[in-house]
């Protein structure tokens, strides 16, 4: 898509200002970015060669941040579910994964990305780890993601576990040389890539060492599954001696670039050490309850300034993949779990689901403020699951504990439109379905 230097006046009828409805304001971009939130007249009088766009009855929001998702799981919603974790992987990733070809990832990514955009997800991290032996599959998601509009940063992955399929598998050296070629030649547009070390049980120390290496060089995050499940635990302290987070520090690898994708099993002593180093959080709700993971002692994060961020993980493990349900899920799930109503607050679980992914990917997003991105979600505000709305408070409230999807009239990235009256923009749903069809037909018959 060629780049055009746009100057848009957006008029909502309220724009979500600091955790607040702000009536009547609208907000100028240039170019993809915002640059200035007034009232339209001033907006018209200071920039009077921009172009008007009207989102009557519209409160305009920051679009969500998923800051964890395997794309091509989307293709396998449905297939082993309700199964304990082995079994789940065995029948589901490990069947079908090795079977995909570049076309096969593309629509899986063409899909979850379309879903998720008209669930407001408008930032996506995509952890991916089918690799078979190049970047044939990496550039199949990045093309995906520029054809429905997100912006998507590639997590890519760094496995040398022999035990998994062999297309996920690379030794350290390839997987550094391919991972640092991708970094190179996409850094500057609407999508990156970032080093991910898979896990401690899926990635060797050198691994994991060659991952931050690359993380330190670019200056980026770096993303790790950790502690997910008891077994990981288990596995670390018998072949290492120790827990999975203190053999991260003792590998010098726990510091501000790293964020680690689940927590579940982390003892107090490791997440004090994660706040000390200012290290990052990304916690999935749903999906550590549908693969019966367990909870995530979120207070004790929280506690310790550790920043949280939320994922959907992939759809066939969750199996939904909207940033707004893991907000409500991450809210509600540690209330039950500590009896305390106050655990996670409203605007606790808002920022973990825009400022706190924006973090998480080191992007200026997920909040409406000068030089951001122009990445915006519009809510009708007279969608029932909006109501009632008699006073400003219950704005956040609402959008956190009882939007429904159906509240989600538009969203925009970059500036550009990518969702218009709930319908997407940048490609046919009845061609996205009729891809996933398709390869769902060549997979089944393999
Ligand atoms: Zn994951």
């Amino acid at each position: 898509m060629e780049r055009r230097i746009e100057k848009k006046i957006i008029a909502p009828a309220a724009i979500l200002l600091d955790g607040r409805l702000a009536w009547g304001r609208a907000v100028y971009i240039e170019a993809g970015r915002i640059v200035a939130t007034d009232t339209l007249e001033l907006l018209q009088a200071s920039y009077p060669d921009a172009k008007v766009e009207h989102w009557r009855n519209l409160a305009l929001v920051p679009g969500t941040v998923n800051a964890h998702n395997h794309s091509f799981q989307s293709l396998l919603r449905g297939i082993a579910a309700d199964q304990p974790f082995l079994t789940w992987r065995d029948e589901s990733l490990y069947k079908y994964s090795p079977l995909m070809r570049p076309k096969d990832i593309y629509t899986g990514a063409l899909f979850a990305f379309a879903e998720m955009m008209k669930c407001g997800v408008t930032t996506v991290c995509d952890f991916f780890y089918l690799h078979n032996d190049g970047i044939a599959g990496d550039e199949a998601v990045i093309r995906a993601a520029k054809d429905i509009g997100i912006r998507l940063v590639l997590a890519r992955t760094m496995y040398d576990w022999d035990g998994a399929p062999k297309g996920y598998v690379e030794d350290v050296k390839t997987a550094a040389a391919n991972t640092e070629m991708l970094m190179q030649k996409y850094k500057g547009g609407m999508a990156k890539v970032i080093p991910a070390p898979h896990s401690l049980h899926a990635a060797t120390p050198e691994m994991v060492q060659a991952g931050h290496e690359l993380a330190e060089k670019y200056n980026t995050p770096m993303h790790i599954h950790v502690s997910e499940e008891r077994f990981e635990v288990e596995q670390v302290k018998k072949e290492f001696g120790t827990t999975p987070l203190r053999l991260l520090h003792k590998l010098g690898v726990v510091d501000k670039r790293l964020n680690i994708i689940h927590g579940v099993w982390l003892e107090h002593e490791e997440i004090e050490l994660m706040g000390e180093a200012k290290a990052q959080l990304i916690y999935c709700p749903s999906s550590n309850m549908f693969l019966a993971d367990g909870i995530t002692d979120i207070p004790a994060y929280m506690k310790n300034q550790v920043p949280v961020a939320l994922g959907s993980d992939g759809a066939c493990g969750n199996n939904r993949i909207s940033v707004f349900e893991e907000a409500r899920m991450v809210a509600i799930l540690q209330k039950a779990k500590t009896l305390d109503a106050l655990c996670v607050k409203y605007d606790d679980a808002w920022k973990m689901a825009t400022t706190g992914g924006a973090r998480a990917l080191n992007l200026p997003v997920g909040d409406i403020v000068p030089g951001k991105y122009a990445d915006f979600v519009g809510i009708k505000l007279d969608d029932f699951s909006m109501q009632p709305l008699s006073s400003n408070q219950q704005f956040l409230p609402n959008l956190v504990y009882s939007l429904q999807p159906t509240a989600i009239d538009r969203v925009m990235v970059n500036g550009q439109d990518t969702v218009v009256e709930g319908k997407l923009m940048g490609v046919s749903e009845s061609e996205v379905l009729a891809r996933v069809h398709a390869t769902m037909e060549y997979l089944e018959e393999q």
